[in-house]
């Protein structure tokens, strides 16, 4: 018996990488996402749906199984924490870096550092292993600012380019983590529905082989 399975991709930039990569594995939405307000789609594979929801939501739904699996930014699992999912496969794509910046040529005050991030629970830890004491301020956007308006003396964040650090008067300073976007799976779905999930994951590990073969 065909039982139904649950994707739950955040949209987005990554999104826009995701859908080729579940095409060439076989799977299709059945409307075109792009041109839809709706947050849930039938594909082309009997019992296969997707949602489309906020990155930072991915890991809540598959954890607590209300999506059986999801893509999920490297930077979004690590701030979720926890170790209530299946991380089988790297997708390879939003490759970018997780990093600390500051202002071009600024030092750093001798005490305690004033960090501005929306990734809190990533840069306390990385702080603690640097042996840097630092005040923490959640922001939930536009990073780069709050060193220009000296709110903070440093922020962490993502940088792909560099482009808008640059032209924020910004630069990067420390390598925290090389980000990508993962499958992650929910456990009991691994277990329970692992006929299904399994060729899929299969298909998945081909498609981002030959994605690579072909840039490569
Ligand atoms: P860039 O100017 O190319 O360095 O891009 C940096 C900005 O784009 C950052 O402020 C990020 O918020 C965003 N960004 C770039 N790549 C990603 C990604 N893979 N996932 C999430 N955000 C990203």
């Amino acid at each position: 018996m065909s039982q139904s399975l649950t994707l739950a991709l955040s949209k987005g930039r990554i999104l826009d990488d995701t859908l080729p990569l579940l095409a060439a594995a076989g799977i299709l939405p059945a409307e075109d996402i792009s041109k839809s307000r709706k947050l849930i789609f039938d594909t082309n594979l009997p019992g296969v749906r997707l949602l489309v929801i906020r990155a930072t939501d991915v890991p809540t739904y598959v954890e607590l199984g209300a999506a059986d699996l999801g893509v999920s930014g490297k930077d979004v699992l690590m701030e979720h924490g926890g170790s209530g999912m299946y991380e089988p496969l790297d997708l390879k794509i939003a490759v970018c870096k997780l990093m600390t910046a500051s202002l071009k040529g600024s030092v750093q005050p001798e005490g305690r550092r004033r960090v501005a991030t929306k990734f809190i629970k990533t840069a306390k830890r990385w702080y603690a292993e640097q042996g840097i004491q630092v005040d923490l301020i959640k922001l939930y956007g536009g990073m780069e600012l709050a060193p220009i308006m000296g709110l903070a003396d440093e922020i962490v964040d993502i940088v792909d380019t560099g482009k808008t650090l640059v032209a924020n008067g910004l630069e990067a300073r420390e390598f925290i983590a090389d980000i990508s976007s993962r499958l992650v799976v929910n456990r009991a779905s691994m277990k329970m529905k692992y006929q299904q999930i399994q060729p899929l994951l299969d298909r998945l590990r081909l498609a981002v082989e030959q994605r690579s073969a072909a840039s490569a």
